[in-house]
């Protein structure tokens, strides 16, 4: 991560997270838990302030859902990334929460990034030295879904990779605009087919007018007779009419 300068009070979390500096040259840092914790229990609340809106993705934001994103303004922005994460950014409760194994005082805190975000603007290579490593981490719009297969992603990312891979549009309501397009694509073959079938009754009246005589050829203009003479017509064909007409 960037060095980032910190523009709230430090520590933010005194209670629950202790934030790591581990050198004083490149300023990598990580948090360690200050508190135990049972699966899925609350580790804090994303809360207002100190969180902002932001309108766009920084390395100093979380991607709350398709297009809206959170300055987290406090320690919380020293949260790693692992493949093997101890924390769940639950975006649908606004809070960060264990994981699936609960967390440990002294564990590091660490969420997997693609959980949250869709694209990034440098991916990296991950050192998280775990059995579960995914290797080089991106947005997950960049992901495989061989990386994302078993990770536990936000319905943002769901969504929209539900999105990529039928190429419908699924709003963040959870409303599928996909239906609205099937609908719009049934009404545009309708009219496609009522105007096919158009263009058949007028070849067929062609024909017949052609068959039956009401076409000069000569002139390019309408009267009685015509080609009719040498064959049968697709009405007679079709049984409408009992004979030769003329
Ligand atoms: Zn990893």
């Amino acid at each position: 991560m960037a060095p980032l300068t910190p523009t709230w009070a430090q520590p933010s979390h005194p209670d629950v997270q202790e934030v790591l500096v581990s050198s004083k040259t490149d300023f990598t840092t990580k948090s360690l838990s200050k508190i135990d914790l049972p699966p899925y229990g609350l580790f804090a609340k994303l809360d207002f302030p100190p969180c902002t809106s932001a309108e766009h993705a920084t390395y100093a934001t979380v991607q709350t859902g398709k297009n809206s994103h959170l300055n987290l303004n406090s320690d919380l922005v020293y949260i790693n990334h692992s493949c093997d994460p101890s924390l769940i950014f639950d975006m649908s409760s606004m809070s960060i929460i264990a994981g699936s194994n609960g967390l440990k005082k002294g564990q590091e805190l660490t969420f997997f990034y693609p959980s949250t975000e869709w694209s990034m603007a440098q991916g990296f290579d991950c050192f998280c030295n775990t059995a579960n490593c995914r290797g080089f981490i991106s947005g997950a719009s960049a992901m495989t879904s061989a990386q994302l297969e078993g990770m536990w992603l936000n319905a943002h990312i769901r969504d929209l990779l539900e999105e990529k891979k039928t190429g419908t549009d699924v709003d963040v309501t959870g409303n599928e605009h996909a239906k609205q397009e099937v609908d719009d694509t049934e009404q545009a073959l309708r009219d496609s087919l009522s105007c096919a079938q158009t263009m058949v009754e007028k070849a067929r009246k062609a024909l017949d007018t052609y068959v039956h005589g009401t076409v000069d050829k000569e002139n390019g203009g309408l009267k009685n007779g015509g080609k009719g003479r040498n064959g049968i017509g697709s009405r007679e064909m079709s049984g409408e009419m009992g004979g030769d007409t003329s």
